[in-house]
């Protein structure tokens, strides 16, 4: 199966979200927001970006289900009015005649919960909020499962520059990948789709080291003594989101680590949806920490995987081999 008409229709839903972020990025994102703790910004997006994807998907795909981060409860409620007005707003630009009604039932058509068979969308409206409120680096992440098998990902990283040696070259890209047909990126504003994939080292003391700028979320001092492990000496390139997954992707980096902070957590399948199939697409491979693939069958959690670790592939075994040592994974 060829999924072009997915795939165009899954981009042009990506493209036209993140559109809303980067409005909303500009507008809302001030120092003041940011010294105040205020998290309003990053709610607006989110809602905006999950209502204009869930509203493209249901029209463009109606009856295929959509498992999202985010529901509408919060606006429905009384105190949910002002939030929900600026968040007709932003869609409105996006999606000419959107009304309030529309707004939330598109929200809240990504109730879905996920499983083991047939077809369904996940969606993540923007992952790595804490980047977003940042100013620095967020996703669109979108995916679509058959069977608890990820087939297409869309990823729009509204802030990665397009090449990371030369951030002056331009930013904003998207990268996607069909299974079976290798990944891809161009640029947020159009160009054509050009092939990547993940680097060539063999070498594990040369493979640079990702993970998340949060330490709550990927522990730093267990990758800190990974690292040590397997020689690498430059210090680890720390980003939110599956921006990482893109960096992989595209071979700026050669491992992602994210190792569990805490037992009782359990990876969300939005968060990983899209950016492994682009790593696995562009000749990487994705497990949990202990080795096993990550199993998208169970809901809307990945409820059988502990941790990830993502590489280019050649260093994965002795990557996992190291993580052992460290966690006894
Ligand atoms: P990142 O930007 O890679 O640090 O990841 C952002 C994602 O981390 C969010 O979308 C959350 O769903 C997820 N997250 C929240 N808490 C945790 C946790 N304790 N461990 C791992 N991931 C988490
Ligand atoms: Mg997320």
């Amino acid at each position: 199966m060829s999924y072009e008409t997915e795939l165009k229709a899954a981009v042009h839903a990506v493209t036209n979200a993140c559109r809303l972020c980067v409005n909303v990025q500009s507008a809302l994102v001030s120092a003041e927001s940011m010294t105040k703790k205020d998290e309003s910004p990053v709610t607006v997006a989110d809602f905006g970006a999950q209502a204009v994807i869930c509203s493209e998907l249901g029209e463009a795909f109606p009856g295929v289900p959509i498992a999202g981060e985010e529901d509408a409860s919060g606006l429905r409620a009384p105190e949910g009015e002002a939030l929900l007005a600026q968040v007709l707003e932003y869609v409105g630009a996006i999606v000419p005649g959107a009304t309030l009604d529309g707004v939330l039932s598109a929200i809240d058509s990504g109730n879905y919960n996920g499983g083991p068979s047939g077809r369904f969308w996940t969606l993540d409206p923007i992952d790595g909020t804490k980047g977003f409120l940042r100013g620095e680096q967020y996703a669109v992440a979108l995916a679509l499962i058959e069977d608890g098998e990820v087939v297409l990902g869309v990823l729009g990283c509204p802030n990665l520059p397009l090449d990371l040696g030369d951030p002056a070259h331009g930013r904003g890209c998207v990268l996607t990948a069909v299974k079976g047909g290798g990944a891809y990126m161009r640029g947020l504003d159009g160009g054509e789709a050009v092939r990547i994939s993940v680097s060539d080292i063999s070498d594990p003391s040369l493979a640079p080291i990702c993970e998340s700028v949060e330490s709550a979320h990927s522990s730093h001092d267990e990758s800190g003594r990974v690292a040590e492990i397997l020689g690498v000496g430059v210090p680890p390139l720390r980003i939110d989101s599956q921006c990482k997954y893109a960096v992989i992707a595209r071979g700026d980096a050669s491992i992602y680590l994210r190792l569990p902070t805490r037992k009782d957590y359990t990876e969300k399948i939005w968060d990983h949806a899209a950016g492994s199939l682009i790593v696995e697409e562009a000749g990487g491979k994705v497990t949990d920490i202990s080795g096993k693939r990550l199993d998208f069958s169970r809901g809307r959690t990945l409820s059988e995987n502990s941790g990830v670790i993502g590489t280019n592939g050649l260093v994965h075994d002795r990557v996992l081999a190291a993580v052992k040592e460290v966690i006894g994974g």
